[in-house]
């Protein structure tokens, strides 16, 4: 902390966020399964709007993001004025820290949230406060017993992160319907599209004036270092959003691919079928090694261990084998690791060096 310049009160509790790790000193064959990827990547749309997106580079910005709203808005049969897009789901997080919550004010969420809550909540000012899970899983009256009154956001994921891990909606219905009128409930829908039959709580948000949804682009779309992520809220709520947000917060570039990324029918329908078959694949073999796991509802597994020692050692291993999957003790999960569903050829990699460990384990 310097001597005389101090930074707004939180700041400095906020511990810097890491990203899963990518390389593997020494090693060009890694496999990085850190980080829920799509093992695709983007699709072929995506890279030919990214190429044609260089030309106009000298041009600014859309503003008000219309085309990707309207592209979106039929999409998913949303009201495309109700839509606003950031610099991924997690700039959309902090808009809503930011406008709804500050000192003396509390962010809840639960037990094995995603961190960017609570980086948002004191980057605001406001505390972030956590609530328990059941068997790592959202549970909708240890939230609403952790409400008081000074209560203003509530975030969950549903399908959750790092435990892939969802409530029915009807839950999701509860939770709103039992939150004072003050708080607003935001999910999170950063893996809405790989639990089927969900439409992230888009209904629910139609319903109701207190509910906002999240979404990404990082994830199913292969776009994670494009960094898109769109809400959708009640009215009121994105014209307070769009207050604080820049006014050039996406670039062309960024507008135009995930424009085409959403119209990539195939690329989407080859992605969630790997998805789901690899990771129903790779649970039940873990499952038989002795590894247990929650139903993934997700593109990740999360992978639990008999203790926190036995999870490092696995991680080890896996590392010598040049794959990189998450270490997630600060989520509070020191006896898990989180391994994203990769491409069939590191799906049976992980298994095979799962396995063995497994056998040298008494
Ligand atoms: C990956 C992820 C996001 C998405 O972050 P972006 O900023 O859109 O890349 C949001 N929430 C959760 C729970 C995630 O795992």
């Amino acid at each position: 902390m310097h001597a005389h310049i101090h930074p707004q009160p939180g700041i400095l509790e906020i511990a810097l966020y890491q990203g899963g790790s990518s390389k593997i000193a020494g090693r060009e064959d890694a496999v990085k399964l850190s980080s829920n990827e799509n093992p695709f990547g983007p699709g072929d749309l995506a890279r030919m709007a990214y190429a044609r997106a260089g030309h106009d580079l000298h041009r600014y910005p859309s503003t008000d993001h219309a085309r990707l709203r309207a592209a979106l808005g039929a999409q998913f049969a949303l009201d495309p004025s109700r839509i606003i897009c950031g610099a991924g789901s997690d700039e959309i997080i902090s808009f809503l820290c930011q406008a709804y919550a500050g000192p003396g004010e509390e962010v809840l969420y639960s037990e094995h949230g995603f961190l960017m809550y609570r980086i948002s909540a004191l980057a605001a000012g406001a505390k972030p406060v956590v609530a328990s899970e059941r068997d790592r899983t959202t549970d909708v009256d240890a939230l609403l017993a952790s409400v008081t009154a000074r209560t203003k956001l509530v975030f969950i994921a549903n399908p959750n992160n790092p435990t892939g891990t969802m409530i029915p909606i009807e839950e999701v219905a509860r939770l709103a319907e039992k939150l004072p009128p003050r708080v607003l409930l935001v999910l999170d829908g950063a893996y809405a599209e790989y639990a089927e039959g969900y439409d992230g709580g888009a209904e629910l948000v139609d319903r109701r004036e207190n509910v906002v949804m999240t979404r990404t682009f990082s994830k199913l779309f292969g776009l994670g270092g494009l960094r898109v992520g769109w809400g959708y809220g009640p009215q009121h709520v994105i014209d307070v959003l769009n207050r604080v947000r820049g006014p050039f917060n996406l670039s062309n570039v960024q507008l135009d691919v995930a424009e085409a990324a959403l119209g990539d029918a195939g690329h989407i329908a080859r992605s969630l079928n790997e998805n789901a078959r690899l990771r129903d694949w790779l649970a039940e073999k873990l499952n038989g090694l002795g590894v247990a796991t929650d139903r993934s509802h997700a593109n990740f597994v999360l992978a639990r261990f008999r203790d926190a020692a036995q999870a490092e050692a696995c991680n080890a291993a896996l590392l010598a084998d040049g794959l990189i999957v998450r270490q997630v003790a600060s989520y509070g999960l020191p006896e898990a690791l989180r391994i994203t569903v990769g491409d069939e050829s590191a799906c049976r990699r992980v298994a095979h060096v799962i396995g063995t460990f497994m056998e040298t384990q008494g």
